[in-house]
């Protein structure tokens, strides 16, 4: 099995602490940051991934926005500048604790953060990467 994630969601799986847009957002969040702290593979794909699916229904949901698949490139490009690997659609990724020490370090550092330009978490997000992922739910086994 492999998860299916957007690019930007490469970003917000590092500061997911269990906060959503609806219960059922969050209760399928929960589930895939377990897997992904399980070390399952994800699978990078373009528009609405496993993380949106239980918005796709919902009335103003924005997975298809143009400011949200441009958050998707912003993401993409600072991501590949720093792990010097393709993650655009039908790339695979291996969530593993380098993987996400390296992402964090940049995420607190504000190099690939250029993606979160005006989204509403952004203050959220910022506070958990200064305090040092506390209470992040993506933590990855050593595998
Ligand atoms: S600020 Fe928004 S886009 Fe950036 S990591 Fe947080 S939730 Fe994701």
């Amino acid at each position: 099995m492999t998860i299916r994630l957007r690019p930007h969601h490469l970003l917000c799986m590092l500061t997911f602490v269990g906060k959503g847009y609806t219960a059922a957002f969050t209760e399928n969040y929960i589930r895939i940051a377990a897997r992904l702290s399980e070390g399952e593979d994800i699978l990078v794909v373009e528009g609405p991934d496993d993380v949106c699916a239980p918005m796709l229904g919902e009335a103003g949901m924005h997975c298809l926005d143009g400011s949200v698949v441009e958050r998707d490139l912003k993401a993409r490009e600072a991501v590949e500048a720093l792990l010097n690997v393709p993650v655009g659609p039908g790339a695979s990724i291996h969530p593993d604790a380098d993987f996400l020490a390296a992402m964090r370090d940049a995420f607190s550092a504000g190099s690939i953060r250029d993606g979160c330009a005006r989204c509403e978490w952004s203050p959220l997000c910022t506070g958990i990467a200064a305090s040092g992922f506390d209470g992040v739910l993506v933590n990855p086994l050593d595998c």
